[in-house]
């Protein structure tokens, strides 16, 4: 291994590897340089051609971003009605679309799309969105100037004339024929929401990507991790090899090169941290989410956590004579943090905690940073504190998360850690078993493509490809691995 006393070797250390620009002035955004050092240093270094590639695209990012001559040519175009051969800039704009978690999952996948195809990605940034995240390009931004010409961004949709899909449907766009550049409209709008049906998910077809890279302005609205998408394009696949030789790596690279919380969220982190956290010799993240669609009470819900907890010796069990004097193991404390929307389940497993002394004499700790009942990701307070809690779950050293949720995937990313996965209820009661371990810390793609574009059949790609297998928590959805 490499040792990280030698000062020479620090700056590298700090900017993980080479993954950071060291062209950002540290103090606008101190989660950048700081956070890294609240866990263990991560033992996935990324590969040279993927730094090397990220400093190319800061290049292309300032030539081409908001305020450069070059963008205002762009938008020039996009007035025109049509596409043009030979820009020199060609552009991804995303929009916001479901929670956080699903909005991370989406800007990762749409930078490395944009990584792939050469395209500069924009962030419409809506106001339940700002001051979340820091720039992560130098000398640029990645928010969609105000001004921008098309504003029914967010109104865009599975029936819009300007998807993919429509396009094709409407003989707007024809793949069978050699397309020029200008037979082509000014932009395309890429509906990879959950939804999607089949002609827009041609966009993962090799004969779909080469027309689309005639188009100069691509727009894409998504809720879902669509990167193992991507490995199915032939054209990719070498790029993608040289970029991540490790595959489950993905996006574990791209979160902690996208996303670093702003200095007031990281406010939040730092002072949260300080307070329940630092101290304990362990820390353990219980990620609790459940969705109105697979109903669980919270005393089923809170039984099934303990019974995972306890059958994989994440928590010492209770015992359950109160007075039984067991030493205090010398003081060694576990800090469980919890991340709900709801605070029952915490207040009832530190009440047992409490009351009770545990088989190894461990003092656990329970600490929950908030409760906010309801989701409101229109509210951007409510979006902050979520982020906050995501990084925070992502210092602990092991997790226990909900299955389907997103926002549990960025936990584990950032972190890179393979988490214990609460799987979901059946007849509003827990399974059994009640978890299982994650095979790889990559988040899970919940609808993936079943279309073989060369055979021209459907296929399932779980079970046939290499490198993805079905997601642990949602069957029909997969996972690089
Ligand atoms: P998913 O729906 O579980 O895939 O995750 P998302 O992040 O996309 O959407 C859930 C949203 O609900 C979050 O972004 C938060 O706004 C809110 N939420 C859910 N669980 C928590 C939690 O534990 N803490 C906080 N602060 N917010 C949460």
């Amino acid at each position: 291994g490499r040792s990280y006393t030698n000062q020479a070797e620090e700056p590298i250390h700090k900017l993980l590897g080479g993954l950071l620009s060291p062209n950002f002035d540290e103090q606008s955004c101190q989660s950048r340089y700081q956070s890294s050092a609240y866990r263990k240093p991560s033992p996935h270094k990324p590969s040279s051609y993927l730094v090397s590639r990220l400093r190319n695209y800061e290049e292309l990012h300032k030539r081409c971003g908001p305020k450069s001559p070059l963008y205002q040519k762009s938008i020039h175009q996009l007035k025109s009605g049509h596409s043009m051969g030979l820009m020199e800039c060609n552009y991804l704009v995303w929009s916001p679309f479901n929670g956080l978690g699903n909005r991370m999952m989406t800007i990762a996948s749409a930078f490395l799309y944009a990584l792939l195809t050469n395209r500069v990605l924009l962030l419409h940034i809506t106001d339940d969105m700002v001051d979340l995240f820091c720039e992560p390009f130098p000398d640029s931004t990645w928010v969609l100037p105000s001004d921008f010409p098309i504003k029914d961004l967010e109104e865009l949709n599975l029936g819009s004339e300007q998807t993919y899909g429509n396009y094709l449907k409407n003989k707007k766009i024809k793949t069978d024929v050699k397309v020029m550049a200008e037979s082509l409209p000014p932009y395309v709008y890429l509906h990879l929401e959950h939804d999607y049906q089949h002609l827009d998910r041609l966009f993962f077809c090799d004969n779909d990507q080469q027309v689309l890279a005639k188009v100069n302005w691509l727009l894409i609205k998504s809720d879902v991790y669509f990167v193992p998408g991507l490995f199915f394009l032939s054209q990719f696949e070498d790029e993608l090899k040289w970029m991540f030789p490790e595959r489950e790596t993905v996006f574990h690279h791209m979160s902690r090169y996208l996303f670093h919380p702003t200095n007031s969220v990281w406010g939040m982190i730092t002072r949260y941290y300080i307070s329940y956290m630092a101290k304990a010799d362990e820390k353990m993240g219980i990620q609790i989410r459940t969705f109105s669609w697979m109903p669980i009470s919270i005393e089923n819900f809170t039984n099934q956590i303990l019974a995972c907890s306890w059958q994989e010796n994440l928590l010492p069990s209770i015992n359950q004579n109160m007075t039984s004097q067991a030493g205090t193991n010398g003081g060694r404390t576990k800090a469980v943090l919890i991340t709900s929307l709801n605070s029952e389940y915490s207040e009832k497993m530190k009440s047992m905690y409490y009351e009770h002394t545990t088989s190894t004499g461990e003092i656990i700790s329970f600490s929950q940073p908030s409760h906010e009942e309801t989701q409101h990701t229109e509210k951007q307070t409510h979006n902050q504190k979520a982020l906050a809690e995501m990084f925070l779950l992502s210092y602990c050293d092991v997790l226990v998360t909900s299955g389907w949720s997103t926002f549990g995937y960025v936990a584990q990313g950032i972190a890179s850690l393979k988490p214990w996965i609460l799987l979901s209820p059946k007849d509003q009661k827990a399974p059994d078993p009640p978890c299982r371990r994650a095979m790889s810390m990559e988040p899970c793609f919940h609808t993936p493509p079943s279309y073989d574009c060369k055979a021209n059949k459907n296929v399932d790609f779980g079970a046939i490809l290499r490198h993805v297998k079905h997601c642990e928590d949602v069957g029909h959805g997969i996972k690089l691995y």
